[in-house]
């Protein structure tokens, strides 16, 4: 870990997830890096998740007491999960003798807005932590909480721990974030389907996100965002080995070199379409609006050049939302004079993501030929700016992923 730390005396900001926090020997684990951290010469503020499994079970008993339960005390019980972490990293810091405190979100003067259960942050005062790191101590912030104007507890979303860490480390202004997590850091693809996959080194914000929405999660899109907006740059890495992890970070002149940073691939999609559906303004808001208003997230969309004055629409979704987008359908469909509903699941969307995408020729001749060579066919496609995603026959997903990584030549020594 020496290489990390440079000579003077930096401010480092160290999340761990909850695999990372997972029982009594891991919290130990914790407390001895963060300790080494210190010792090493620095100040050190520690994010922590609840120990995983926690946060699931706290919903799950919220559920054996209410079918409703309101989002307020939803968020007055999540926040336990946080909480009991902290206090535990901390007693475990002082037990191999080093000052430790634990402070919660709202003593650490996190601040957000008032919508319970995926708060955002408003802004940070972090007077408690500064206080603390001035008294030597190591200070374990918990994560995923804080408290809005009127000090009522909230939480910040699914995996928000993310979050707390990204803005504390803006708002003490860190010289180092590093998220600690299960895994060794980014993959230019997931190991256990392209086994030759590599870590990859540096990865910009864009391209990160872009991977993330593509399947390859790694941390919550939100922190990710977060860190972009304020020019934060973090590393992820594993808490279970000392090796560097991925550095992600606003893009340099020398990352556009690279054509595709990596290949992601997202299992359990669907596809809807709606056939003959009349050409003309309205229609295709009407099919949408009646998809949001049914709390349903979709990802691409195609629609036909029109024939004869009618067109088909087609649109991917997570597999689980397929009947509810029929039922939801179904009536509209005659409604706007459409033929009929074609609902599929059984397929995979594979995404090359890549900044040097735009300044590169030829991207997706290379993919498709590398797919056409496996004989996979391709259902869908769409592209963004830094991205090329197919949709293709789910039993095929593995076989496509490693004929793009070699396409690309992911998986030699960069
Ligand atoms: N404990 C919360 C969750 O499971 C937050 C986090 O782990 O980041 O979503
Ligand atoms: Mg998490």
């Amino acid at each position: 870990m020496a290489a990390l730390f440079s000579e003077r005396m930096s401010l480092i900001v160290q999340k761990y997830g909850g695999t990372s926090v997972g029982d009594p020997s891991r919290i130990m684990n914790v407390a001895k890096r963060v300790i080494a951290t210190q010792e090493a010469g620095n100040q050190v503020v520690v994010v922590v998740s609840a120990m995983s499994g926690v946060t699931d079970g706290l919903i799950k008993l919220a559920r054996e007491v209410s079918s409703a339960p309101t989002e307020r005390e939803m968020d007055v019980l999540l926040a336990t999960g946080e909480q009991t972490t902290i206090a535990l990293t901390a007693m475990a810091i002082n037990a191999l003798g080093k000052k430790a405190v634990s402070l919660t979100g709202a003593q650490a003067g996190i601040i957000t807005d008032g919508v319970h259960t995926k708060a955002k942050i408003a802004n940070i005062t972090p007077k408690q932590i500064h206080g603390f790191l001035d008294e030597d101590c190591i200070v374990i912030v918990a994560g995923f909480q804080g408290q809005t104007m009127s000090g009522q507890i909230t939480t910040l979303g699914r995996g928000g721990s993310d979050l707390t860490a990204i803005a504390i480390a803006a708002a003490v202004k860190a010289d180092i974030c590093q998220i600690y997590t299960d895994v060794e850091g980014v993959f230019t693809c997931d190991p256990r389907v392209v086994p030759h996959a590599r870590k990859i080194a540096e990865i910009s914000y864009d391209e990160m996100l872009e991977m993330a929405s593509s399947g390859s999660k790694v941390m919550q899109s939100r922190s990710v965002e977060f860190a972009k907006k304020f020019k934060v740059p973090f590393e992820v890495r594993s808490s279970f080995s000392n090796n560097p992890g991925t550095i992600v970070k606003e893009e340099t002149m020398s990352m556009e070199n690279v054509v595709i940073r990596g290949v992601s691939i997202e299992r359990n999609q669907a596809k809807v379409t709606i056939t003959n559906v009349p050409d003309k303004p309205g229609i295709a808001a009407k099919i949408f609006n009646t998809i949001a208003g049914a709390n349903i997230i979709i990802d691409m969309i195609v629609q036909n050049v029109s024939v004869a004055g009618t067109t088909d629409i087609s649109f991917t979704l997570n597999k689980d939302e397929l009947p509810k987008a029929k039922a939801a359908l179904d009536s509209l469909v005659k409604e706007i004079g459409a033929q009929g509903v074609i609902a599929q699941d059984g397929i995979a969307k594979l995404s090359v993501v890549g900044i040097g995408m735009r300044s590169h020729s030829g991207v997706a001749a290379k993919l498709f030929d590398a797919l056409s060579a496996g004989g996979i066919n391709i259902q869908m496609i769409s592209t963004s700016e830094i991205k090329i995603a197919v949709v293709i026959d789910e039993a095929k997903i593995a076989d496509a992923a490693k004929l793009a990584h070699d396409a690309f030549g992911l998986g030699e020594k960069g």
